[in-house]
């Protein structure tokens, strides 16, 4: 039989503490380590442009059809292998 009383002994909720504040007024860049600045953590200003420039943009279907793989894969050395 269950105790009608067993509900309201539920155990308490996990308390976690208290995430440690991240200095957002100078960290490192995470990609090229400069100390800089921002609202939350991301890449210097910087890198954001490089990033940009290097980096496809996503979301255009146009773009996705003129996609071509990366020729720098290395290929299985195994399966190469001649013995
Ligand atoms: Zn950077």
């Amino acid at each position: 039989m269950a105790n009608p009383s067993a509900e309201a002994e539920k155990p308490p909720p996990t308390e976690f503490p208290e995430p440690e504040q991240f200095d957002y007024s100078a960290f490192p860049c995470p990609r090229c380590k400069t100390t800089m600045s921002a609202e939350d953590y991301r890449p210097c200003e910087a890198c954001i442009a490089e990033l940009k420039a290097t980096q496809r943009t996503e979301g255009s279907a146009g773009e996705a059809a003129a996609y071509e793989p990366k020729m720098n894969v290395t290929p299985n050395a195994v399966a190469l292998k001649d013995d």
